[in-house]
């Protein structure tokens, strides 16, 4: 009797305890936000990224002159808001 069941390749989705699906990528230039955008990129400028309170991030020269346009994530359409630079660790849900 051998039942060899392996597991691997395990997705754990909510791992550190943020629902929201965070992205790797900035959606409007299509580069790593590990790496520069497009447009500083050419300019041989350093890029730094900003998350909204949504919870994704994004170039901020990318993101910039969307929301001056849109005003809403391009990813999830929610409100716009710049987050703080740091992750919301505990909030205060119950009291
Ligand atoms: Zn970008
Ligand atoms: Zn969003």
């Amino acid at each position: 009797m051998s039942s060899k069941f392996v597991v691997k390749d395990i997705r754990i989705l909510s791992s550190w305890g943020y629902n929201l699906s965070s992205n790797t990528d900035c959606t409007i230039c299509r580069h790593s936000l590990n790496s520069n955008s497009l447009y500083y990129q050419d300019k041989g400028l350093d890029s730094y990224v900003v998350q909204g309170t949504c919870g994704h991030s994004f170039h901020y020269e990318c993101i910039k002159p969307w929301v001056e346009k849109n005003k809403h994530c391009p990813i999830c359409s929610a409100e716009w808001n710049y987050a703080d630079r740091k992750l919301p660790q505990s909030k205060k849900k119950h009291t």
